[in-house]
């Protein structure tokens, strides 16, 4: 359907990755745009930052691009801008494969207290550069960002994970496509909650999953995090009520993130907005139940592919999933336990 030739080649001294751009393929994952409307595309270079430039061409063919990496790779058309973050090696294959949320077990079966590890970290990271989840024996919230593992231990700290920790349950997916916004004023968690409710709303999301973050500043973050808790078959209500530790944040700058699952996936995850937070110094993090935000710059980037990797040992089918309490779920996610 597209010639093959390169458009053009931009930067030959940033050739360390070749990126292959397959108009049609590229929209693929894109689903709101077209091939016949992409118009120009524009290429910024974020890093390292003293290289930034932005470049643009027009094409409606297939092109190869040389750049550097990680990179932003942007398409313009008329009013709005859909960003291809970090795409490097084989465009097409990379973004169909990439286009999808990442689930490991389901929060019923951590409800229910199975919080044996299914993968470890490095495995889990392979399949995602940003979300949330927790650890075996539920060991503290992760943060997942930048296409790293932090974990917020019981007083708050955080630690980047080391790759063979184990992981139970977790959301992560990778940021490409994503549409950015700058909300100003201030925001509690319900009004953001409401917020990206709405833009999800008007480009037709509520039924699909998303992933955010929000770089920002706050003036409070309430968190917890929590001491790991060995056992099997012990609710992680009644878990969190032994173990689990709350905080406060004042006056810092850091990032929201998190995943939005539709309510027909209640159980599979926490329907609506579950967000971590973690600090610009990435040195304090957890769960978020209560904030106040000032300004901040949100990432949103959708997913309509889901793939959950379960728990594959007998110990899982002896779960009685559907069980879990909504009730329960809700207090552990949403309140202070
Ligand atoms: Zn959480």
């Amino acid at each position: 359907m597209f010639a093959q030739e390169p458009v053009r080649d931009i930067q030959n001294e940033l050739n360390k990755f070749v990126l292959d751009i397959v108009a049609h393929r590229i929209i693929a994952g894109l689903s709101k745009l077209k091939p016949q409307l992409l118009c120009s595309l524009t290429i910024n270079l974020r890093s390292p930052p003293q290289k930034q430039r932005d470049m643009v061409f027009a094409t409606k063919k297939t092109g190869s691009l040389f750049c550097d990496s990680p990179l932003a790779l942007a398409i313009n058309r008329q009013e709005e801008t859909v960003f291809l973050n970090r795409v490097k090696g084989e465009t097409g294959a990379m973004i169909e494969g990439r286009d999808k949320m990442f689930q490991v077990s389901t929060l019923q079966a951590l409800a229910l207290g199975y919080t044996r590890a299914v993968m470890t970290v490095d495995e889990l990271m392979r399949h995602g550069e940003a979300g949330l989840g927790t650890f075996e024996d539920v060991n503290g919230e992760m943060i997942a960002i930048d296409g790293k593992c932090y974990r917020a231990t019981e007083d708050g700290t955080v630690e980047e994970a080391g790759g063979d920790r184990g992981v139970p349950f977790s959301a992560v997916a990778f940021m490409d496509g994503y549409r950015e916004f700058a909300l100003s004023g201030d925001y509690d968690m319900a009004r953001l909650r409401n917020e990206l409710n709405i833009r999800i709303e008007e480009v037709f999301g509520l039924n699909s999953m998303h992933v955010v973050r929000i770089d920002g500043t706050f003036e409070k973050i309430h968190a917890r995090s929590e001491a790991p808790y060995r056992s099997q078959h012990v609710t992680l209500k009644s878990m969190l009520e032994e173990t689990q530790k709350s905080f406060v944040f004042d006056n810092i700058k850091g990032s929201l993130v998190g995943v939005y699952f539709p309510d027909f996936m209640d159980g599979i995850n926490a329907f609506g907005w579950h967000l971590h937070f973690i600090s610009d110094s990435r040195t304090v993090g957890g769960h978020v139940y209560e904030m106040k935000m000032t300004q901040g710059v949100v990432r949103l980037s959708r997913k309509n592919s889901l793939e959950i990797r379960l728990p594959g040992d007998a110990a899982f089918d002896t779960y009685s999933l559907k069980s879990a309490s909504d009730q329960e779920i809700r207090q552990v996610e949403q309140g202070r336990g």
